[in-house]
């Protein structure tokens, strides 16, 4: 614990061989300055980076961006609930072809969000069982977004679960209902500086300690969801994938645990689920 002390005077340790497991590498707010953005995380230990898809084009992308840095980068093909307007049976054979990309990771991100409705509710579902299907046949990971629709997401999941490799539900913001019901049905767990959110954050803080450190990931949703324990944050508030080292201090302190053992333990969890080997494998 008297490591966790000295973290917070020093607000960040030195690392070199993180992952971000959500990146939206390809987000508009990073053109300006990408390349000043992927040495900043290089600098603070960020080894490797999942870029995320969102539809197809932003997968096609991120994909791209991941093939120019083979090293450091790999993404996820796939259209989010908020886009699910948009899948179509040519949707479907784009997603097919973009799976058998070198640099694919998984599916995703698919899912369900009824907190911003962005797109019909029936779309959704649609398009979240379309991929779920398409994840099963071709035997690929599946990232996987959700908010505010716990009982149709776990009755999906249920319905497919055994058809599926390995499934990670990236940003957890659920309850600890939600946390066991994903857990028993062997989900592993992505935590966004969410965590780090004194009002919105509460139910989360209750949940990490009880996700086995074997199911657990970090991620800064970049350029979303700047973590409110930066010291300086930015005048923008833009988040970068630089301070995913405040995601997981914010953790280690929740999970009783050094930051640095931490480290190590979502690394390795993220390599074995996203079969990094030959790939974002560099800074060790
Ligand atoms: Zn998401």
């Amino acid at each position: 614990m008297h490591h966790d002390a000295k973290f917070q005077q020093t607000g960040c340790m030195q690392y070199n061989d993180l992952i971000d497991i959500g990146v939206n590498l390809t987000h508009a707010r990073f053109n300006g300055d990408r390349d000043a953005v992927i040495e900043r995380a290089s600098a603070a230990g960020v080894a490797g980076m999942v870029l995320t898809g969102v539809n197809i084009a932003e997968s096609e992308s991120a994909i791209a961006l991941a093939n120019a840095w083979p090293n450091v980068m790999v993404a996820t093909a796939g259209v989010h609930p908020h886009h699910a307007d948009q899948w179509s049976n040519t949707a479907a054979k784009s997603l097919e072809a973009l799976i058998e990309q070198p640099s694919t990771v998984a599916v995703g991100e698919t899912g369900l969000d009824y907190n911003r409705d962005f797109s019909p509710r029936s779309d959704q579902r649609a398009a979240f069982v379309a991929q779920l299907e398409i994840a099963a046949t071709t035997q690929s990971p599946v990232f996987l977004h959700q908010r505010d629709a716990d009982a149709d997401f776990l009755a999906i999941l249920r319905e497919h679960r055994a058809a599926l490799p390995a499934v990670v539900l990236h940003c957890f913001t659920g309850d600890q209902a939600l946390l066991e019901a994903c857990l028993a049905l062997d989900v592993h767990i992505g935590i966004t500086g969410w965590v780090a959110d004194e009002r919105r954050g509460a139910e989360l803080r209750r949940c990490v300690p009880r996700i086995p450190a074997d199911r657990l990931m970090i991620e800064t949703d970049a350029p979303f969801l700047l973590p409110r324990n930066l010291p300086d944050p930015p005048a923008k508030r833009r988040n970068e994938p630089a301070f995913l080292p405040h995601v997981l201090e914010a953790v280690a302190a929740l999970h009783d645990e050094s930051a640095t053992r931490l480290a190590e333990s979502t690394a390795a969890t993220s390599r074995s689920f996203f079969r990094l080997t030959g790939k974002a494998r560099s800074g060790g």
